[in-house]
């Protein structure tokens, strides 16, 4: 492609809205412009980039047997009262009428349609198992679309959906799609976990979520240092305390600690740690239950657990009178002991005595506290997030901390929608079987931005090969001069003819704002065609990656680039 004949409109300024660094160097590097709140167009280099993800997206889905097909954006609504997805979806749905007053949504993921096909057109084992795909556009009204094509509300996503008959076989097509993404994600050259997630309300299922680490992921994820344990912290398993609480050596004591309501201070001021004091979180459901959860003083409640275990949806930390009413005794100063309503602690607790705790009364606290001679917990639960350090719940092993960006969702759905849409086949012995299924995700767009989060640098974007727009920019420094310009397009035409893709930068300009614009777009490979080295009948290469220039001889040149070129796209996916 030629630089003068390409629509290539980067940008000087970053726009003031791009928080994050793949935002801000999409948009300069003129990849894609916002049209609406979480829409965006992509532009030609953009969709470069788009094209590569799915190119490799789609390989390894077919490599691994599944299908492709395309759904229609626009569901009725409905195959979405069939599955109860139509009361429960929220305002995420985007919902609308026809001219008739029919209602309709944006599919944000299509479970309904795939398996209105297959109820439609599948009724025997026989024809079983297989997983259909697509890569379309989603609509979800996320309600704080951010971060550019990370989290748009219009976004391209690859979703797939296995069927079969019973659940040892959909175990085996998840294991298949689980390989998949691993080498999907391998050959876009990315570093990136499969970690254990949470399966949230559709429970007994279990799913894997794929993440790019990226220091400015959403998400955290802990892996283990030694085995191949790792999961999201929403998820990640904690082990019981090491050993049983030792006897109570303290008598329970009230001390006046005035004014003082973070753990940080108490422990202080009773020159203890953190470690050896209780917190008492006092949450409430949506069902307007109210429970106390005791957690060590240093310790971070993760409420997905907590969630999980009360069997609801949402408990949130109650309200300044919700506190009083129980406690008798602001917030800063809650404590188990005489509280009426149901008291959790973490499983952390049980291995604890004589420690520090809040007495309900204002400007009190306790010491030498231990449970079961001063107060009783109805349960030792799993409550608190994992962190940097825990034990490896699998080994024995100890558990390190990341960051990263979700790409990819794998998920085994079982028979959620099979069933409330009556999906069935008859087995061998003629029986009516509800099929068992399984989904699985990638955000294209999504991952072609955490590439960049996780690869740049002050100048711009550093992209691993396989996803860059073209692998070659040949830079001319005086296009006006007909050497260059003949040496250059030579180069050019010889590498389009072994296949390589090549952005050949002709445009009359500075040579130091075409390098900035070269280190901007990111591309791997930057050709320098000059005067001077002409001259030495040398081109000057120097790769995005390094700092280094070395002289490529014009006689070589093209083959020691494509050699170059073909051996940084050649991840092992293995
Ligand atoms: P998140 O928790 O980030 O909202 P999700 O759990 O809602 O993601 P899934 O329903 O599993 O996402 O969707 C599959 C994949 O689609 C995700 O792994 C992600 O890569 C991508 N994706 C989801 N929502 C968005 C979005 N708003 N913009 C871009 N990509 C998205
Ligand atoms: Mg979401």
């Amino acid at each position: 492609m030629r630089y003068t004949q390409y629509f290539l409109p980067t940008l000087k300024e970053t726009p003031g809205d791009a928080e994050v660094v793949s935002h801000q160097l999409m948009a300069r590097a003129g990849m894609i412009r916002k049209v609406a709140a979480g829409v965006y167009d992509y532009l030609p280099l953009g969709l470069r980039v788009i094209r590569k993800v799915e190119n490799i997206v789609r390989e390894e889905m077919n490599r691994a047997g599944a299908i492709e097909l395309l759904m229609p954006a626009v569901n009725p609504a409905d195959l979405w009262q069939q599955s109860g997805r139509w009361q429960q979806y929220g305002k995420e749905l985007l919902r609308f009428k026809d001219r008739k007053d029919t209602e309709f949504c944006i599919g944000p993921t299509h479970e309904e349609v795939v398996t209105e096909i297959v109820r439609g057109t599948v009724s025997s084992y026989r024809q079983l198992p297989f997983n259909l795909y697509q890569i379309q556009t989603k609509f979800r009204d996320e309600i704080r679309p951010r971060f550019g094509l990370m989290r748009g509300r219009e976004f391209i996503m690859k979703d797939a959906y296995s069927f079969d008959i019973d659940d040892a076989g959909a175990d085996v097509s998840y294991q298949k799609m689980y390989q998949a993404y691993r080498r999907i994600f391998k050959r876009c050259g990315l570093e990136f976990r499969a970690v254990e997630a949470d399966s949230g309300a559709i429970g007994g299922s279990f799913s894997h979520e794929f993440m790019v680490l990226a220091e400015t992921g959403e998400d955290a994820i802990v892996s283990c240092d030694s085995c191949d344990y790792a999961a999201n912290v929403e998820k990640a398993e904690l082990r019981p305390a090491a050993s049983a609480a030792p006897a109570p050596a303290l008598p329970l004591e009230k001390v006046e600690t005035p004014n003082m309501k973070t753990i940080e201070d108490v422990a202080a001021f009773l020159k203890e740690t953190p470690q050896k004091m209780v917190k008492t979180l006092i949450l409430i459901t949506e069902q307007e239950e109210i429970v106390a959860v005791l957690l060590r003083g240093d310790h971070k409640l993760n409420e997905i657990k907590l969630n999980n275990f009360l069997g609801c949806d949402h408990a949130q930390l109650a309200d300044e009178e919700t506190v009083r009413k129980l406690t008798g005794a602001p917030t800063g100063f809650s404590g188990p002991i005489g509280l009426t309503c149901r008291v959790l602690a973490d499983l952390e607790l049980e291995g604890m005595s004589d420690f520090g705790l809040g007495a309900n009364e204002a400007n009190y606290h306790m010491t030498g506290a231990n449970h079961g001679r001063d107060f009783q917990v109805e349960a030792f639960v799993d409550l608190r997030e994992a962190e940097a350090g825990d034990s490896c719940p699998r080994c024995e092993g100890k558990l390190e901390a990341w960051r990263g960006i979700e790409v990819g969702h794998v998920f085994k759905l079982g028979t959620k929608y099979s069933e409330a849409m009556q999906a069935t086949v008859l087995d061998a012995q003629g029986q009516e079987r509800v099929l068992v299924m399984g989904c699985y995700g990638i955000g294209i767009g999504r991952t072609a931005a955490a590439a960049i989060e996780q690869n740049h640098d002050e100048n711009g974007i550093l992209w691993p090969a396989p996803l860059a727009p073209f692998q070659v920019i040949i830079t001319l420094l005086n296009p006006k001069d007909e050497a260059v310009l003949k040496a250059g397009e030579a180069l050019y035409e010889e590498l389009l003819e072994q296949g390589i893709e090549v952005l050949l930068d002709d445009r009359d300009e500075r040579p130091g704002s075409k390098f900035k614009d070269a280190e901007l777009l990111g591309i791997p490979f930057r050709v320098t065609v000059g005067n001077r080295g002409l001259k030495e009948g040398c081109y000057e290469l120097q790769e995005r990656c390094s700092s280094e220039k070395s002289m490529l001889p014009m006689g070589e040149a093209a083959a020691r680039l494509t050699e170059q070129v073909r051996a940084a796209l050649a991840t092992d996916p293995a």
